[in-house]
Order: structure tokens, then sequence, then C-alpha cells
């Protein structure tokens, strides 16, 4: 059955961070709708705002003007402790460095934001088996992270993004450590994320992944100058 993801919208965003050297603009004026089921890269040299896009639309920062709607929701505006719980029941984070607990097995980084939502024990293991076994990880649950391989982490990591359902996955360069042929598997994975009908958003430097994108951001010194879909 199709996830009936809600559209993620900017509207005029920027970002302006103050610096004993002057302000630096690392976002301008940028204003895009990202459609569920669809995976949207976004491209561009080092600096120029990849980022801090990202980390905008997420919620993980606040614009210095501009506005984020999820579904017609203005989420930019809200309160910090409204925007945490925001983040942990309708986003997903897939990071270049795997973030996943080191101590904690496959099924315990996986099953882990289903606790913090407050779903018991056995309800959050079979949920987080069924997430693995989903992305050809079922031999490898009780696993630690440092026995599994960049591209078997990137997967645990795309598959705790997905515990709590989200509407929006963010990932930032979630293929930067990993060999092609890994980097495949987990661009494999998220497309299979965005057939659901959820939305994913990557960030890469990879031309070959942004390729297999279904649309393409490239920005410029924090503006969006070039949006290309297939
Ligand atoms: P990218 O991800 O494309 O490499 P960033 O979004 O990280 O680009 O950075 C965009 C610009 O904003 C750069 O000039 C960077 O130096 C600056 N910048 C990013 N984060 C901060 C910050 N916390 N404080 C000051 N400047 C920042
Ligand atoms: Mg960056």
């Amino acid at each position: 059955m199709r996830y009936a993801a809600k559209v993620l919208r900017a509207e005029n965003l920027s970002k302006i961070y103050p610096s004993p050297s002057g302000n630096v603009t690392a976002l301008e004026s940028f204003s895009h709708n990202f459609e569920p089921g669809k995976i949207t890269a976004i491209m561009g040299p080092s600096g120029s705002g990849k980022s801090t896009l990202l980390n905008v639309l997420a919620s993980l920062d606040v614009p210095s003007s501009g506005s984020v709607f999820l579904a017609d929701k203005n989420i930019s505006q809200l309160p910090e402790p409204e925007r945490a719980d925001m983040r942990l029941s309708k986003f997903g984070f897939v990071f270049q460095s795997f973030n996943l607990v080191a101590v904690m097995t496959a099924l315990q980084n996986v099953a882990f934001p289903l606790g913090l939502a407050g779903i018991a024990k056995a309800e959050r293991e079979k949920k987080a088996k069924g997430l693995l076994e989903r992305f050809g990880l079922g031999h490898r649950l009780q696993s630690l992270p440092h026995k599994l391989s960049g591209g078997e982490r990137q997967r645990v990591a795309l598959a705790r993004a997905l515990a709590n359902n989200p509407d929006v996955i963010f990932a930032d360069e979630p293929t930067g450590n990993l060999d092609s042929k890994s980097g495949k598997l987990v661009l494999e994975a998220l497309r299979d994320v965005a057939n659901e009908g959820r939305t994913v958003i990557l960030v890469t430097h990879d031309l070959a992944l942004a390729n297999l994108a279904d649309v393409r951001l490239e920005m410029r010194d924090g503006k969006l100058i070039r949006a290309i879909q297939d």
C-alpha cells in the first residue's frame, strides 16, 4: 500500500550566519516543492549551501527568513520542543557517517527510535526485524555495527530512519563513505522508500547517483541555479 505522504514546501528560504569577518549568506531565496514518491538530489560544490538547506528543511535549524511547510502547516516557526517532536515523528535521517550506536546490535539500533516513541519492546523488535529484512539484513540482526560493512551499516541507518514511518527521509551524502557498488544498493533502498510514496531528499556530490534521482537541484553560492525534472 502506498503511504500517503505530505508535500514539503520551501518558500523563499534564506539563512545568514553572522561571523567576525561579516555575515555569510549560506542560503538565499530558496523555493521548491518536494514531491512525495520522488527522490530529489541536491547537488553543488562544497560550500554551496547543501547542508544548510537540508538542516533548515528538516527543522534542525531555523531559517533567517522564509518558511517550510509540511502539508501546508508552517513548521519553521514552531518552538523547539514541537520541532523536536516533529523530527521524531515525521522525518528520518541518514548521514554520511552512519551514526549508529556502537554498543547496540543492528536490531537494537533500528528499534531505538520506536522506544522513544513509547512502543513496547516486543512490537518494536518485530517492526525493526521487518525493516532490516526488507533491506537484505535479516541475517545481521544481532551484529554490532563494527561487524558490518559500510553498505550494511548505511542500510541499518536507513531502516532506523524508517522506524517511525516518516513522511520525509533526509540523506546527507549517504554514500560518501561507500564504494560505488554499496552506494548503488543504498540508492536502490532509497528508491524503494520513495516508491512507497515517501519524499526522499538526498544531498550528493556523486553525479552518477544524482542521475538516478527523479529531480536534481543545483546549488551555487547558496542559490538554486537549476532544477531538472526527469
Ligand atoms: P555544503 O553543504 O554545500 O558544503 P554548507 O551548507 O555547509 O555547504 O555551507 C554553506 C556556507 O555557509 C559556507 O560558506 C559555510 O562556510 C557557511 N556555514 C555553514 N555553516 C555555518 C555556521 N554554522 N557558521 C558560519 N558559517 C557557516
Ligand atoms: Mg555539506
